[in-house]
């Protein structure tokens, strides 16, 4: 083949990259193209998405190691349904090559560019997809641990071996100039907390490699930097996931081999996605399907603006609204006091952080909201009701987190700042508490026995 476009899209990087692999195998002449897609773009209500600069500086990256090859990055705006056929035309492109993304949105996407263009796409985001990891039955896997034990089980080298491309089949006149301004695409730049690119990627998971062994011991306390903080790179595609799985095999420790889990419990709720898409719009459980969820919107106003009352649920939703980032063990805390102790559905969080979320990554939020809520594959028991304020007090116990956040609560003991509303004077600005934890958990309790089989 003459010529062949590498459509990029959550693959934001030009190593180990398995659509650029095949595109420089088959053609001679490849270019490397980015859509800012406007069907995504113009739902973003905030014009300071860190998402769409996490993006526009990751791209800023691939151009320049494109020049570098005398190549550049071809960066255009529009409908990629549109653009994509528009651009192999004018070119003379035969095929355009992609990765797999089984999101609901991207499924017809491709269906449409694949009508009017040759379109090849690979699996890349993950290790194993679809319907590559099965039951005995030969069905998809509903509950973790038996998927996990085949994941491991059906893993070999040839799975996670790197997909090199052939650098010297890029064009040196591609169908574009480089990558468009923040300005071109309509949004205004915003500081971001982490590095973005390959470079950002590579350089955290090199930091983490350092103390990946400590990883099981770390990994639940929001004060500490246990955890990797690979899920935004993870879901860019600036690092390979078969790299960070080769790194974690390579270690012979509990912490490494937890992390593996991690990796493993993300491939899972991708294969619920692409098995059961239903997820996005109701319970993976049916049963629950029909639960009415009693909560209001004034509540739910409350949690989002982390005003509920309870310390750890406030700390962590204001730093969720201030850096597009929360703690896995803030989530799971965050996600059951919604559904449990506000009784609020759980879509309704699922979209608030689908918003604010800079990992957002539809496949984890939901298969995340939905165990909280306990109405998802192999979630949570709905009897099993975290305690918000004990969860406070095991995972920040001295409340370092909480300080940080809250800081209507910093001048208080390590003792009052979980639960400050016993002592004589309510603390200034502090809202006293939205609910009453144990009755809200017994009426959650209750309203999912009434959805039990009989
Ligand atoms: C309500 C809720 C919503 C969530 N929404 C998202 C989301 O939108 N995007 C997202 O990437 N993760 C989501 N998660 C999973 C998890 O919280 C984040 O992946 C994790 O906090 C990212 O931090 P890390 O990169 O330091 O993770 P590490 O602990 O270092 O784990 C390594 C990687 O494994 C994956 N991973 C870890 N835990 C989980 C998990 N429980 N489920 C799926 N994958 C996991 C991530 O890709 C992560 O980067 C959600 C969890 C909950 C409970």
């Amino acid at each position: 083949m003459s010529r062949a476009l590498c459509w990029i899209r959550r693959d934001l990087r030009l190593h180990d990259h398995a659509a650029l692999a095949m595109a420089t195998t088959a053609a001679r002449e490849v270019a490397v193209v980015f859509v800012y897609d406007t069907v995504i773009l113009d739902t973003l209500p905030d014009k300071a998405d860190r998402r769409v600069t996490f993006i526009h500086q990751s791209l800023e990256e691939i151009d320049e190691r494109l020049r570098q090859y005398g190549s550049r990055l071809v960066a255009v705006i529009g409908d990629p349904a549109v653009e994509i056929p528009r651009l192999a035309r004018s070119w003379g492109a035969k095929a355009v090559f992609a990765a797999h993304d089984d999101d609901p949105y991207a499924l017809p996407r491709d269906a449409r560019v694949g009508a009017e263009v040759e379109l090849v796409t690979v699996k890349d985001h993950v290790v194993f997809e679809r319907q590559e990891v099965l039951n005995q039955s030969g069905l998809p896997f509903r509950v973790f641990t038996p998927y996990s034990k085949a994941w491991k089980q059906r893993l070999t080298p040839e799975d996670i071996r790197e997909h090199v491309p052939d650098m010297t089949r890029l064009s040196p006149t591609p169908p574009g100039t480089g990558n468009l301004s923040m300005k071109d695409i309509g949004f205004e730049p915003t500081s971001l907390w982490l590095k973005p690119g390959a470079t950002g990627a590579a350089e955290r998971l090199a930091w983490f490699l350092g103390q990946i062994d400590d990883y099981a011991d770390r990994r639940d306390f929001p004060g500490v930097e246990g955890t990797s903080g690979l899920s935004v790179h993870l879901r860019f595609g600036t690092v390979s996931v078969r790299e960070c799985t080769k790194a974690a095999m390579s270690r012979d420790s509990k912490g490494a081999a937890k992390w593996l889990d991690e990796l493993i419990w993300r491939e899972f709720y991708h294969m619920l996605l692409a098995n059961f898409p239903s997820v996005t719009t109701t319970t993976f459980q049916e049963q629950y399907s029909s639960l009415r969820w009693p909560g209001t919107k004034a509540d739910f106003d409350a949690w989002c603006a982390g005003q509920t009352g309870y310390p750890l649920v406030d700390a962590a939703m204001r730093c969720l609204n201030a850096t597009g980032w929360m703690h896995n063990r803030l989530r799971m805390v965050c996600a059951m006091f919604l559904t449990k102790d506000l009784l609020c559905d759980y879509r309704w969080g699922e979209a608030y952080f689908a918003e604010k979320l800079l990992d957002f990554d539809l496949a984890s939020n939901n298969g995340g909201w939905q165990w909280s809520a306990s109405t998802g594959a192999d979630a949570q028991p709905y009897f099993r009701v975290f305690n918000p304020v004990l969860q406070s007090r095991k995972f920040d116990s001295n409340g370092a987190f909480i300080r940080q956040w809250v800081p209507e609560l910093a001048g208080l003991s390590d003792d009052e700042v979980h639960w400050p509303h016993d002592g004589l004077f309510a603390p200034e600005g502090y809202p006293p508490p939205l609910v009453d934890h144990r009755e809200q958990a017994a009426k959650a309790v209750d309203l999912f026995r009434t959805h039990q089989p009989r």
